[in-house]
């Protein structure tokens, strides 16, 4: 493969030294954020951040949601648990009561 010079894709007289990861365009030193261990342009952040927002909103909901419905069942797993124990034991003849 022949390596063809690439220019920004802002800067029309500067060399490319990457690759947006999200938006694909080339872009030089100064447009290139580097996160997370890869190329973003600026444009590329804020899509990413605009992703990353909107998964952050969806998510709220079911750990929200789970951890009400835990507390709220607590009690009646303990409940189970105890009467489960105590047919246990009273079937194997530990119970006195
Ligand atoms: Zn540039």
């Amino acid at each position: 493969m022949a390596l063809k010079k690439t220019y920004c894709h802002n800067h029309a007289d500067r060399p490319a030294i990457g690759v947006c990861v999200i938006t694909g365009q080339a872009i030089c030193e100064e447009c290139s954020t580097r996160y997370e261990g890869v190329n973003y342009s600026h444009e590329g952040l804020r899509i990413l951040q605009a992703r990353r927002n909107a998964r952050n909103t969806i998510r709220w909901w079911p750990d929200r949601t789970v951890l009400i419905a835990g507390i709220l069942l607590t009690p009646l797993w303990m409940i189970l648990i105890y009467f489960g124990l105590q047919t246990l034991m009273f079937s194997m003849g530990l119970w006195s009561g």
